[in-house]
């Protein structure tokens, strides 16, 4: 027997809430929370794969919240100079990353040609493996 969709589901309600703790989650809201939970996570980069150390070096690089030189004197007065040893520039990530003359032998050994930054710290898991190997040849605490 074929039943009109009305008739299949006589009974539901227009809306109506759950409460789950102290906030109220109505039917639309629900199932977008649904949805979201039993969508595939297509969108994670390849930063989730690493480990956490691995991780925490990315993050602090990405966020500039890192205890690089120009971080730690400009927010926490904890530097006694933003700049860098090489007295060149400010020691920030970009710095380190790019052009740090200090640096440039550890540097030509992970990334033989230049590699814009953007692939350093937002590209595919190679790339991303040898910006922490950089950090970690380099000594450097970030
Ligand atoms: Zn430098």
């Amino acid at each position: 027997m074929i039943m009109s969709s009305k008739e299949a589901v006589p009974d539901r309600p227009k809306s109506y809430t759950v409460q789950v703790g102290a906030n109220s989650v109505n039917f639309s809201e629900q199932k977008t929370i649904i949805k979201a939970l039993m969508r595939p996570r297509t969108n994670r980069d390849d930063y989730h794969t690493m480990s956490r150390e691995q991780q925490v070096n990315l993050i602090r690089l990405r966020t500039g919240h890192n205890r690089l030189n120009a971080h730690m004197n400009r927010k926490f007065k904890l530097a006694p100079s933003p700049t860098c040893a090489c007295g060149q520039e400010d020691q920030t990530a970009e710095h380190i990353l790019q052009r740090c003359p200090l640096l440039d032998e550890e540097r030509k050994e992970v990334w033989p040609s230049p590699t814009p930054l953007q692939t350093k710290l937002y590209g595919s898991r190679q790339e991303l493996e040898k910006t922490t190997t950089f950090i970690t040849s380099a000594g450097l605490i970030v």
